[in-house]
């Protein structure tokens, strides 16, 4: 059984959800890094203190078994899932201190094993010996569906060409920065879920998770 699980991928490609199944179904602990980042861009949004090291470094974030998420000690699970935040993590996530800083905490987090950590550079830079990286993608129409139901869901009004426009302004920018950008590990298997259920795509990572 494959002990560490990266899964990388653009926004919307159904990282999360994936990820959250395959974790049940091994018992492992699901790890989301963008909640991270997300929980960086909410805090400046909301202290009204510019980015700073020191923000950054005081920073206390939390991820729980039910993939809650905690910010300095008060839970932001639904606030950091806003398109202004969305925008604001990928803002951050450029900036080397804070990726330096969140690679820290997640490699601790990952240190105990029996993980699926999702994100953009998990396996390339922060867990380059995972025993299984994943690249998964699917077209951008596809991810604006999925993310737009998402949104629909949570009450969050949007439309269809503005979400297709933020998610491709978001890959655009996370697969061009300087600094550990969006990338498919050479050893990533890469699965494309445009045409594929979740489950479908769930199952193929547990097989792959499973194969000696
Ligand atoms: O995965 P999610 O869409 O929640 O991530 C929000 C943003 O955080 C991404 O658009 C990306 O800019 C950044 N991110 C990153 N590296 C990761 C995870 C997320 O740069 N490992």
């Amino acid at each position: 059984m494959k002990k560490i699980i990266a899964v990388d991928g653009p926004a919307g490609a159904g990282k999360s959800t994936v990820s959250k199944i395959v974790a049940a179904r091994l018992g492992y602990t699901y790890i989301d890094t963008g909640a991270m980042y997300r929980a960086v861009a909410l805090k400046v949004l909301q202290s009204g203190q510019p980015l700073s090291r020191q923000l950054v470094n005081n920073i206390d974030i939390k991820l729980d078994e039910a993939a809650r998420v905690f910010l300095d000690g008060r839970e932001v699970t639904k606030e950091i899932r806003t398109p202004e935040v969305s925008r604001g993590a990928s803002d951050v996530a450029t900036v080397g201190y804070v990726r330096e800083r969140l690679t820290e905490l997640q490699r601790k987090m990952a240190a105990k094993g029996k993980v699926i950590m999702d994100g953009r550079d998990i396996g390339t830079q922060v867990l380059p010996n995972a025993d299984l990286k994943i690249f998964l993608t699917a077209t951008v129409e596809e991810r604006a569906r999925r993310r737009l139901a998402e949104l629909e869901a949570k009450g969050l009004a949007s439309d269809f060409a503005q979400v297709v426009k933020e998610i491709s302004l978001r890959d655009k920018q996370d697969s061009e920065r300087e600094i550990a950008p969006l990338a498919q590990a050479e050893d990533a298997v890469l699965l494309d879920s445009t045409a594929l259920t979740i489950e479908q795509v769930a199952e193929k990572i547990l097989r792959l998770a499973e194969a000696e």
